[in-house]
């Protein structure tokens, strides 16, 4: 087992004692259920590249847990995608749509490959073989893939067209479609959205008004939230992509450093700041670490400048970093919460192509910006009550709730 699924684990089997589940229910294996993937779905995949050689590619689908309804969860297009990535991605799935209250259980996919490395239409022939492999183990009412790292509206729609040739109700498969396909309006900008929402939150109960922030990322995730809080007036002091980090104490021109990275690929090279060493390490009040899995260690916590860190990538402070940066003070608003605006505009895209009615931009983002709201709410309330760090109190709601759901159900 890997670190980052050990540890994923290790944490829900912390809260559960917390909790006192095995306690309270001894007979229904409830912290098994929640560490141990329903089903794992691993295969091959053979497709013809354009000078007509044949490359084999490894695919996953992870069903992690479906006790609060169909599993859902992104498709992650990476060299590095592993099964045990995949396994961790989606425990954190269940762990988010619980929490946040949407009636979806957890799930993830996977395909190890470069997808730059692939022309547009090897691209499209791999991700049709994929939906193929899973076209039996998929669907509206069963599991409900969705973009992630390395995939976005386009690999949506291949998977939405090639499930529909076999199956009459389509729509509904995938989120994260292409608006004119079904997809929703603001779903590619809500996780960002959404980070910016729980920062907000995150700066009222801490009393910060005008943070320096620093933000690793700058795809899907960290482009969006950095556009919206320079559109919002916020000084953005740092920016790091998988290349290098750029840096301006005085604030970095966030359109400037857009059109750059479109002309060049990257945001090194940019003329409105000067190059910086470790994006972790900079002055700064807030960083914004949304890119990868395990960006914070015990190798570099103690470098952070930071006072509040919103994680909007998955599993980006890794646990034992956590506990460093705890007893320094630095509040973490946990992943599960900070990037749920993504799955829960996927859950509103669900709903309006299971009812043909579609809502503007303004009712999705009123309604996002509810939810995370009352999550925040809720998360900081059992945080302080239980005097735990709110990645704990985010697990015990979400895991509380996920309990429930097995008790009410009941075993056969
Ligand atoms: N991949 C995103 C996540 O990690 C979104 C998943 C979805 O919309 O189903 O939350």
């Amino acid at each position: 087992m890997t670190d980052t699924l050990h540890k994923a684990t290790a944490l829900v089997r912390e809260v559960a004692d917390m909790l006192g589940l095995e306690r309270r229910h001894p007979h229904l294996r409830l912290v098994e259920r929640l560490t141990t993937p329903d089903r794992v779905i691993t295969f091959r995949m053979a497709v013809q590249r354009d000078d007509r050689s044949v490359e084999v590619f490894q695919g996953y689908r992870v069903q992690h847990l479906d006790i609060l309804g169909p599993y859902k969860g992104g498709i992650r297009l990476h060299p590095a995608v592993d099964l045990d990535e995949v396994k961790a991605l989606a425990l954190w799935m269940t762990l988010k749509t619980a929490l946040v209250d949407i009636p979806f259980g957890g799930a993830k996919g996977g395909i190890a490959v470069d997808p730059a490395a692939l022309s547009p239409q090897e691209l499209e022939r791999l991700m049709r073989k994929y939906t193929i492999r899973l076209a039996d183990d998929i669907g509206p009412n069963s599991d409900i893939p969705a973009p992630d790292m390395g995939s976005g509206a386009r690999e949506m729609a291949w998977i939405y067209d090639e499930y529909r040739k076999s199956h009459a109700v389509a729509r509904s498969v995938v989120t994260g479609k292409p608006v004119e396909l079904g997809g929703s309006a603001g779903r590619r900008e809500a996780t960002g959205h959404g980070v910016v929402c729980v920062l907000q939150a995150a700066m009222r109960q801490l009393g910060m008004t005008s943070p320096t922030i620093a933000i690793q990322g700058f795809g899907n995730v960290g482009g969006q939230t950095a556009r919206e809080l320079f559109a919002l007036g916020h000084k953005i002091v740092a920016i790091a992509d998988a290349r290098g980090a750029v840096g301006n104490p005085a604030g970095l021109d966030i359109t400037a450093l857009a059109a750059h990275q479109q002309r060049t690929g990257w945001v090194s090279g940019f003329a409105g700041g000067e190059p910086v060493a470790d994006i972790i390490a900079v002055p700064c009040d807030v960083l914004l670490p949304c890119a990868m899995e395990n960006a914070i260690t015990t190798a570099n916590a103690d470098r952070v400048r930071a006072r509040l860190i919103v994680e909007g990538a998955n599993g980006p402070c890794a646990p034992d970093a956590d506990r460093i940066l705890a007893a320094r003070g630095v509040f973490i608003v946990p992943d599960v919460l900070a990037n749920a605006g993504g799955v829960i505009v996927s859950y509103f895209e669900w709903v309006q192509n299971r009812e043909g009615f579609y809502w503007s931009l303004a009712d999705v983002n009123t309604r996002l910006s509810e939810r995370l709201d009352d999550a925040y709410r809720r998360v900081a309330a059992t945080a302080t009550q239980r005097q735990i760090t709110m990645r704990q109190a985010a697990y015990c709601l979400a895991i509380e709730k996920i309990a429930n759901g097995m008790v009410l159900r009941g075993v056969q």
